[in-house]
């Protein structure tokens, strides 16, 4: 059984949701200690007892430990059946998340599923539901299977309540994926959402886009949709030729509209700066399904640490080399089956 230090690296809910994910793919057990042990509130929380509950009926697997606070969990998987689910966190907890987790076997399942997923849809330090929708599916799209997902309900933290639902057509294996050069921005769109609070705030998050980035005012869109508690996010996105990225900020009690918005322009600056296509959180997020493709490469700016913990975990399941040149600046990410 391939045993992990759920400590080690960054230390997050990642290590547990690619060691789940990879379970299923795989076959092969595993058992992990230390979860989440380098967070404030270490442990399974309600969002990552819900993506193993998900993984562990979705893969017919036998799991001990799982329990809200949990440190160490044992997962043995089984036949993963594709079929229609439905997944409620019971809290605002990320439901991008607990798709994260599931993911990668529903991909190469023998048939399609449909997920549907109540929780938050978006939250801070998770994608946000349009980051999967228009970033990370589409390029899932291009390895084979078809991915779709509608969002019926937004769920903001602490409220949450959001719902969305997404269907996917499995491929027999994943194909080849390369993001090397990003092209000309062929779009840019700067989203100020709010549910259950004024536009204003919104409208003042855009008048910081449109003063430090020049953006023209149509590309600039006050959106209020409905979900039962308060939210607000400003969403950049950026088109190119290669793919769709997209930075966001989330409203923080206490902290002024202008300084989300700062925030997240400087996130747009140092992508444009860069000229790589592949954001820091794509990048994390892409390696688990160029892995299982055996090969693949991207370029983008040095590798965060959630990349380099989930490099490791994913090593421990699949024989795959993954090479960063240079490491401390941009880099050329490659991934290569080694048993070749
Ligand atoms: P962890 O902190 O270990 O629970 O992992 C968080 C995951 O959420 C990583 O895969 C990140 O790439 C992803 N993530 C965090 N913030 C964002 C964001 N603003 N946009 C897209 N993905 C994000």
């Amino acid at each position: 059984m391939i045993t992990i230090d759920g400590s080690l690296g960054e230390g997050g809910g990642q290590i547990l949701r690619t060691a789940v994910g990879l379970s299923l793919v795989t076959g092969q057990p595993f058992r992990m200690e230390k979860i989440r042990a380098e967070r404030s509130r270490p442990g399974l929380l309600r969002q990552h007892l819900t993506a193993v509950e998900a993984a562990a009926q979705i893969g017919n697997a036998q799991v001990e430990g799982a329990v809200l606070g949990s440190p160490s969990i044992t997962f043995k998987p089984g036949k993963v059946i594709a079929g229609n689910y439905r997944f409620a966190i019971g809290t605002a907890g990320s439901t991008t998340l607990v798709l994260q987790t599931i993911l990668p076997a529903l991909l190469l399942a023998s048939s399609p599923s449909t997920i549907v997923l109540e929780g938050g849809t978006h939250n801070p330090h998770a994608p946000p539901f349009d980051f999967l929708q228009k970033v990370f599916f589409p390029l899932i799209n291009r390895m084979g299977p078809q991915v779709v997902a509608t969002l019926e309900c937004a769920g903001f933290y602490p409220a949450g309540g959001g719902k969305w639902s997404v269907t996917i057509e499995p491929a027999q294996k994943l194909g080849k994926l390369e993001l090397i050069d990003r092209g000309e921005i062929v779009r840019r769109s700067a989203r100020g959402i709010v549910s259950n609070i004024s536009k204003q705030i919104a409208r003042r998050e855009l008048s910081v886009v449109a003063e430090k980035l020049g953006w023209a005012a149509d590309c600039l869109h006050i959106e209020e949709v409905r979900s039962p508690g308060p939210g607000n996010i400003l969403m950049l996105e950026l088109e190119s030729s290669g793919l769709t990225e997209i930075f966001t900020g989330f409203g923080e009690r206490g902290v002024s509209s202008e300084h989300i918005a700062e925030r997240v322009v400087n996130k747009v600056r140092d992508y444009l700066a860069s000229g790589v296509p592949v954001g820091e959180y794509l990048a994390d997020q892409l390696l688990l399904p160029m892995a299982m493709a055996g090969s693949g490469c991207f370029k983008t700016a040095r590798l965060s640490r959630h990349s380099t913990t989930n490099i490791g975990v994913i090593q421990q399941f699949l024989a795959v080399q993954i090479d960063c040149h240079p490491k401390d600046q941009n880099c050329m990410l490659t991934v290569r089956s080694a048993e070749i």
